[in-house]
């Protein structure tokens, strides 16, 4: 062996030695850097102020973020869920529900989006209910029958709120206590509903509730979906799945007739994937009486069971939806409502049918439909409800 081989030699031995060593260290930065990230949380969740209701008290707005691109954001007043961005297929986010850049906005005229509902989501048939021979009077707010709470519901009050920050996931907490008489209902109702956040692009929304009376409750969020995240387009090229064998039919005031009708042969038949689009249009008495889909589903899950109850797909983005819920119903909405009249954030306005609702809630008219799931509390007894709206792309 010369100088030069023996050198080589030699170095290629002390090379050998010291790339384990370099290793054991570059694994100890990497825990370093876990560490660090640990005491950082990844969904981090920010308050701004976004105005004043014409009482005086004031509003604002948190927003929810995760690193993966996706974004919540949600207002004190109503619990409205204002913006939701979520990717595409490229990456990219965009806002995939519709409403206002301004509270005087949601103050003037809002077909309840992104609200969350209460006490009652949905009509209940001619502003009344009885409960133990006793007959309440509601709010006659649709008609001769009452929708979604009343003229003041859950929707149009400032919530109490207080966020709890995260690792994995964000939560915020809104709160407030609906006092015995509001719009007609009986009894105090201290009512907490938390919107969490998480990494995996799911939005967990956990309805509580607590009586010191016996009242009726059905709580649900209403936000109008247009995943493509264009407001212009419509959303009739949407692909749906429901997994429900039957759904309400309604009546002339889209109050459910009290049968419990089978899907199958009918434009209701969501069992398989299919567009929006594809049957609105069907001559049909019940889409007359909708002006399109208007009706509760009957899921096919067991009572109070966390299962899948609508997927969602936009082809043109790749965004998929799932929704998932504890409740019995699912009450999907096209937006037959929306005439053109409001002005939608990104300017334009919003057009018949440019979002749906997934309403996941008890049945409509239950209080007076003794054969229908009981939306009954009694008090002692806790309302739970949970939802998850699921983002993925395809
Ligand atoms: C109801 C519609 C109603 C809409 C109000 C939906 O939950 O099912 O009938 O017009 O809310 O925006």
């Amino acid at each position: 062996m010369n100088y030069f081989q023996r050198s080589s030699y030699f170095l290629a031995i002390l090379l050998f030695a010291l790339i384990p060593l370099s290793c054991k260290n570059a694994r100890k930065e990497n825990t370093g850097t876990e560490e660090a990230s640990k005491s950082t949380p990844s969904v981090s969740i920010g308050k701004s102020a976004f105005g004043t209701t014409p009482d005086g008290e004031s509003v604002d707005l948190y927003t929810l973020r995760n690193d993966q691109g996706m974004e919540v954001t949600i207002m004190t007043y109503g619990g409205i869920i204002t913006s939701l961005k979520t990717p595409d297929k490229a990456g990219v986010s965009k806002d995939v529900v519709l409403g206002f850049p301004t509270l005087a906005q949601y103050l003037e005229s809002s077909p309840y989006f992104g609200a969350l509902i209460g006490r009652y989501g949905n009509r209940i048939a001619n502003g009344k209910f009885t409960l133990d021979g006793k007959t309440y009077a509601l709010a006659k707010n649709d008609g001769p029958n009452h929708l979604h709470g009343g003229n003041k519901g859950f929707d149009k009050v400032v919530w109490n709120a207080s966020e709890r920050p995260g690792q994995n996931s964000a939560t915020l907490v809104l709160a407030r206590l609906s006092a015995d008489g509001e719009e007609g209902y009986p009894g105090n109702l201290h009512v907490k509903v938390t919107y969490t956040l998480n990494q995996d692009n799911s939005l967990d929304i956990r309805y509580e509730a607590r009586t010191d009376q016996k009242t009726v409750i059905n709580l649900t969020n209403h936000s109008y979906f247009n995943l493509s995240g264009d407001f212009s387009s419509t959303i009739l090229d949407h692909v749906l799945q429901i997994p429900a064998d039957s759904y309400l039919p309604v009546d002339a005031g889209l109050i459910p007739t009290g049968e419990i009708q089978p899907v199958t042969g009918t434009p209701f038949d969501f069992r398989e994937p299919k567009k929006i689009g594809e049957d609105i249009n069907a001559v049909n008495e019940q889409l007359k009486r909708g002006m399109g889909f208007d009706h509760c589903w009957v899921l096919n899950k067991q009572d109070g069971e966390m299962a899948l109850a609508a997927r969602v797909y936009e082809p043109g983005s790749g965004r998929v939806l799932e929704v998932y819920t504890t409740e019995p119903g699912i009450q999907f909405y096209t937006g037959n409502f929306l005439d053109g009249t409001l002005t939608a954030k990104n300017g334009g306005t919003y057009a018949r049918r440019s979002g749906f609702c997934l309403e996941t809630e008890h049945f409509p008219d239950s209080p007076n439909q003794k054969e229908f799931p009981s939306v009954v509390l009694n008090p002692g007894d806790q309302y739970v409800s949970r939802t998850t709206f699921k983002f993925s792309t395809n």
